[in-house]
Parts: structure tokens; sequence; C-alpha cells
């Protein structure tokens, strides 16, 4: 069992872009291709996030709320756990999708940083949030039916009643 780093959400972001921003900068640079790399770097690593966006307006509508949604409480809404854009799955297909794009060097090269930003985050969601590396997947949330209640280990689970129960919902 790890331990809960219950890090706030701008830390765990600022995190993120960090990664994403320094690792697109490096691999960029190392290609000699720098604002390709950053753009990449920023895009896989980053806006990867918005799934959770999306996540959002499935629980809840059109009607936003940025206090429930930084909050996370779309997830404690629908009690599913969907994340389209977070999946080892992914990695796999972009980078085949690279392979596509083998002669292309601009594009190649674009995706391949891209996936690899996208990669780390996917490991830093894992140690951050201490979700073993099967909750990225698809394959294991599906087998789970999507459920946080199937997906989350007892504590983080109890931790989103109490909160619900907080909040009433
Ligand atoms: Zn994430």
């Amino acid at each position: 069992m790890g331990i809960e780093l219950n890090l706030p959400l701008w830390f765990h972001l600022l995190i993120h872009l960090t990664v994403a921003l320094v690792g697109g900068y490096l691999l960029g640079k190392y290609n000699n291709k720098l604002k390709l790399g950053v753009i990449a770097g920023f895009l896989g690593g980053f806006l990867i996030d918005l799934d959770h966006v999306i996540e959002y307006f499935i629980s809840y509508g059109l009607k936003f709320n940025l206090n429930k949604f930084l909050n996370g409480y779309q997830f404690l809404e629908s009690d599913k756990v969907y994340l389209i854009f977070h999946a080892y799955e992914l990695v796999i297909l972009f980078l085949l999708l690279a392979y596509l794009f083998r002669k292309k060097a601009n594009i190649k090269i674009f995706i391949i940083i891209f996936t690899i930003s996208g990669f780390l985050h996917l490991v830093s969601d894992s140690i951050i949030n201490n979700y073993p590396p099967k909750n990225y997947t698809y394959t294991y949330r599906a087998m789970n039916d999507f459920s946080a209640e199937k997906l989350l280990n007892r504590n983080q689970y109890q931790k989103n009643i109490n909160l619900k129960n907080e909040l009433g919902l």
C-alpha cells in the first residue's frame, strides 16, 4: 500500500505542466525541433486532462460550476471513471501512428513527443493519486464497469463516500 500524497489540485496540475513543458523542451531540443517539442509536450502531457471536462458535462449537463469541476465532483456524482484520454492503450496506438508517419519527420517527431509526454502524465498520475498502473487502461476499467467503487481501493472509495455525505450528494 503506497502513501496517499493528497496534493492540492493546483499543485498536481503544476507537476503535470512542468513535466510536459520540460519534457517537450528537452525532446524537442534533442531533435532540433524546439517549438514543435514544446507544443507536442504541452498537448500530450497537459491537455490530456481535458477529459475531466468531458466527464463533467456527462455528469452535469451544460450547467458549469467551476468549484464543482475543480473539486472533481463529477466523479462523485456519477460514481464512474471513464477518463477517455487516460489509457496506456492510447500510447500503443499513437506509437503505431508514428510508425505509419515514419517518412514524415515532423509529424513523426510530433507524435512521438506527444506520446511520451502523455505516457509521463499517466505515470505521474499513478504516483500522485496512488492508483495502480492498470487503472490507467481501458481494458481494466471496462472489466470493472468503469465503476469508482470497483476501481478505487477501500480507503480511497471511503473518502469519496464521506465527501458525498458531507456535500449531500
Ligand atoms: Zn491526468
